[in-house]
C-alpha cells in the first residue's frame, strides 16, 4: 500500500533553494523505494516573501503549513532585509511560523561522523562515538515571562525578565524527550539548576515523575553548569538530554559545535499535534548563495529527521542516513567540511552522489 504525505516546502532565501532541491531528489528517491509518495507544495517565507508579499509570514504560507503532515524548511535571512524594522524581519516570520505552528519541542542531533573527526575541535579519543539528542523547550521559560521590560527604579533601571514553567509544560516537553530516548540508546538526562532556582525544582520534580510511565528509559539529573564541563569533558555519556528555553538554546550550539561542521546538522521541532518543522541548524549562508558551494546535508538529514520524527517512517529515514554514510565513505566532501585527500564536489554533485548511493 503506498503511503502519502503532503509536505510543506520553504525553500526561503540565500542557499535555501539549492539545498531544497537536492533534499527533494532524495526524498522522492526514497519514496520510490519504499512505495510512499511525497505531494510537495512551495511555500515563500522570509526575505523572498517580504520581497513577494511585504510580509515574512504570509497568511496563505502558514494556511499551508497547517494543512500539511510535515514542513521541511531551508533557512532565511540575508544582508537586503538587515535593516528593515523588527516587524518585517525574515526572523520575524520564523518565530510566527514556531508559534502559529505551536512548536513547544526543538531537538537537535549532534553525531560525529567518523569521516569528519577532524573538523572537531575536541582530541579524537574524546569526540569518537558521540552521539547526542538535545531536547530543548521551545515556547517557554526566560525568553517567554511576564512581567519583562526595562523598569525606572527609584532613579535607576532595572532590567526584568522572568523564569516561569508550568507543570503541563515540564510534562509536554518531558514526554518528548522520554519518547525520543526510547528511539536511541534510552538513556535521558535532565539538565536544571534545581540547586539555585525553585522554577528548576518543579522541573526536576516533574521529570522524576514521569519516568514512571517510561521504565525503558534510565532517567538522571545533571546541573546545567555541571552539564555544560561534562558536555566538553566527556560528551560520550550523554544519550539523550532534555532542558528548559534558555539552557537548550546554550548546551544545544554547544552540543553542535562538538562535530565542528555546520553544514551537517539538522534539526527538528515539533508540537503536540499538526506537523512539525524540520530544517538545517545553518543559516542562508548569503556568502555562497547561488553558487552552488553549499553543504545540502544538514537539509537531507533534516528530512531524513522529518521521515523519523514527524511521519513515523524510520526505514525511510535509515536509508538516507546510510546515504550520506556513504557518500561520505566514498570521500566527497563541500567545500565546508574538504580535508586533504578528498574529493571535493558542489552542491548539485553532492545530490547526484547521493542519489547513487540510493540507487
Ligand atoms: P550562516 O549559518 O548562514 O553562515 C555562517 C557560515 O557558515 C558562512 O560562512 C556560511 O557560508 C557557512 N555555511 C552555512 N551553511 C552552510 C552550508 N550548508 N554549506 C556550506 N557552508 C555553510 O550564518 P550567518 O552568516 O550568521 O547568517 C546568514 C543569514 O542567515 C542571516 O541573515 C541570518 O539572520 C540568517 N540565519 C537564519 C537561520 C535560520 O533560517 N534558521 C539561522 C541562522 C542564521
Amino acid at each position: 500500500m503506498t503511503q502519502q504525505f503532503r509536505i510543506t516546502l520553504l525553500p526561503g532565501d540565500g542557499i535555501g533553494p539549492e539545498i531544497t532541491a537536492v533534499a527533494v531528489d532524495v526524498l522522492k528517491a526514497v519514496g520510490t523505494k519504499l512505495g510512499i509518495q511525497f505531494d510537495f507544495t512551495e511555500a515563500p517565507i522570509g526575505g523572498c516573501a517580504i520581497d513577494a508579499t511585504g510580509n515574512p509570514l504570509p497568511d496563505e504560507t502558514l494556511a499551508t503549513c497547517r494543512q500539511s503532515d510535515a514542513v521541511l524548511l531551508a533557512a532565511i535571512g540575508g544582508y537586503k532585509w538587515d535593516t528593515l524594522p523588527r516587524a518585517q524581519r525574515p526572523e520575524t516570520g520564523l518565530l510566527g511560523l514556531r508559534s502559529g505552528l505551536q512548536l513547544f519541542a526543538n531537538l537537535r542531533p549532534a553525531t560525529i561522523l567518523p569521516q569528519l573527526i577532524d573538523a572537531s575541535s575536541l582530541k579524537r579519543d574524546i569526540i569518537e562515538g558521540v552521539d547526542i539528542m538535545v531536547v530543548r523547550e521551545l515556547t517557554g521559560g526566560i525568553y517567554f515571562g511576564q512581567p519583562r521590560g526595562i523598569f525606572d527604579a527609584n532613579g535607576d533601571q532595572r532590567g526584568v525578565n522572568t523564569l516561569a514553567y508550568t507543570g503541563s509544560e515540564i510534562d509536554r516537553i518531558g514526554r518528548v524527550a522520554f519518547e525520543a530516548a526510547k528511539k536511541r540508546q534510552g538513556r535521558l538526562c535532565s539538565v536544571d539548576k534545581a540547586n539555585v532556582l525553585e522554577v528548576s525544582q518543579l522541573w526536576r520534580d516533574r521529570i522524576t515523575a514521569l519516568a514512571a510511565d517510561y521504565s525503558d528509559v534510565e532517567l538522571s539529573h545533571m546541573y546545567v553548569d555541571n552539564a555544560a564541563m561534562q558536555l566538553l569533558r566527556w560528551p560520550k555519556q550523554f544519550d539523550t538530554i532534555v532542558t528548559g528555553n534558555l539552557f537548550g538554546d546554550i548546551l544545544s550550539d554547544a552540543a553542535a559545535m562538538l562535530t565542528g561542521s555546520i553544514g551537517m546538522l539538522p534539526s527538528a521541532s515539533l508540537g503536540s499535534s499538526g506537523p512539525g518543522v524540520f530544517e538545517p541548524v545553518h543559516g542562508s549562508a548569503p556568502d555562497i548563495a547561488g553558487q552552488d558551494k553549499a553543504n545540502p546535508l544538514a537539509q537531507v538529514l533534516s528530512a531524513a529527521m522529518m521521515l523519523r520524527y514527524g511521519l513515523n517512517q524510520p526505514a525511510a529515514a535509515d536509508m538516507i542516513e546510510t546515504a550520506v554514510d556513504a557518500v561520505l565513505n566514498q570521500g566527497y566532501r563541500t567545500g565546508d567540511i574538504m580535508a586533504d585527500g578528498m574529493q571535493a564536489v558542489g552542491c548539485k554533485a553532492m545530490g547526484d552522489v547521493l542519489l547513487q548511493a540510493l540507487a
